[in-house]
């Protein structure tokens, strides 16, 4: 075996067999988790986000896991940069021009408690891989979602998905108690289970406000994805607040890409022809679609153009 170094290194014993080339860093690598097994947050009720993993583990001291988006890119735009502010200058280059497969190489590795309808949504999002707590094999645990009485949404009259504002104090007392009724239920699933009722039918009696559990794994290029539509403020706030958690647990380890992220994704927005052209000549928008016309007040409004007339 060919060790090549560019600092004395010590000899090494190592498993590679003698027709590999074993390469070490230029440099001191540094555990990017800063050797933690876990750095949890707490979501919700008894949720919670716990970050895992991730790839690259180890960086060179001196720089976070972006580099290793910087270090895929070389491949196609040769050496060059190689300074922490080339690299983010490299970093915001890919994202601003959707060069997304450099991100693919950054991987996370979730833990998360959420309950089963906040999954339901997040299951959709079909590019990470997922392993879930089996209802089929335990017990599903006593741990139910209730919003605080002062939390209770009222249904959105202009948006026939969301909630807006809050229901009068009598009415979310009635909510809370249907949820008490329908967590009620969980001590006849226990007791039907133990009557030998497989747990796998037992479950279907479940609201969907119990917990589950998954180990959940993505790229950053699709998590950045997932977080542009979960972080977005028309998400369920019920998933919103998960996205926020995995956000943070990730920022401190990809800076850079979480900085460009918010600069070119989160924080901006798309224009369309009409609305582009509305804005050129200072004229309506040529639309009789509500919907459109009320998104283009809001992006309006947003860059605070007087509305054209
Ligand atoms: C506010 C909001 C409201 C929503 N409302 C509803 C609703 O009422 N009903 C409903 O059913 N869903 C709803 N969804 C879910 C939504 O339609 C998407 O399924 C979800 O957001 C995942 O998005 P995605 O497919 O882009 O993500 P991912 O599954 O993570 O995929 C990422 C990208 O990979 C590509 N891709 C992945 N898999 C495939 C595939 N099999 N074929 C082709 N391309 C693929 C696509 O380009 C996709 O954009 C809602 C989502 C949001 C954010």
């Amino acid at each position: 075996m060919t060790t090549h170094h560019t600092q004395p290194a010590a000899e090494t014993h190592s498993p590679v067999s003698n027709d590999c080339v074993r390469v070490l860093p230029d440099s001191p690598m540094v555990d990017v988790m800063d050797g933690a097994a876990r750095i949890e947050k707490r979501v919700l009720d008894h949720g919670f986000v716990a970050l895992i993993d991730c790839m690259p583990r180890l960086a060179p001291q001196g720089k976070t896991a972006d580099f290793s988006i910087v270090q895929s890119a070389r491949v196609s735009y040769g050496e060059g940069t190689k300074q922490v502010n080339e690299d983010r200058g490299l970093v915001r280059y890919l994202l601003r021009h959707h060069h997304t497969t450099p991100f693919e190489m950054v991987e996370f590795k979730f833990h998360i408690a959420m309950p089963i309808f906040v999954a339901r949504q997040w299951i959709r999002h079909r590019t990470a891989n997922v392993n879930e707590y089996s209802a089929r094999y335990s017990i599903v645990p006593d741990r139910f979602y209730r919003p605080s009485v002062e939390a209770v949404r009222a249904q959105s009259t202009s948006n026939r998905q969301g909630g807006d504002g809050l229901v009068d104090a009598g009415t979310a007392e009635e909510f809370l108690q249907l949820l008490d009724r329908a967590e009620g239920l969980y001590k006849d699933y226990l007791g039907l289970t133990e009557k030998g009722v497989a747990r796998e039918m037992a479950r279907a009696a479940l609201p969907v406000s119990v917990y589950t559990e998954w180990y959940w794994k993505c790229d950053l290029h699709n998590l950045f994805h997932f977080l542009s539509l979960r972080m977005d403020p028309h998400a369920q706030y019920e998933i919103r607040v998960f996205a926020e958690a995995m956000y943070e647990l990730m920022k401190p380890i990809v800076p850079i890409s979480c900085e460009a992220f918010e600069d070119y994704r989160l924080g901006a927005m798309h224009l369309t022809r009409l609305e582009i052209e509305a804005i050129r000549a200072g004229k309506p928008i040529a639309t009789t679609n509500k919907r459109e016309i009320a998104e283009f007040e809001e992006k309006c409004a947003r860059l605070k153009l007087p509305l054209p007339q």
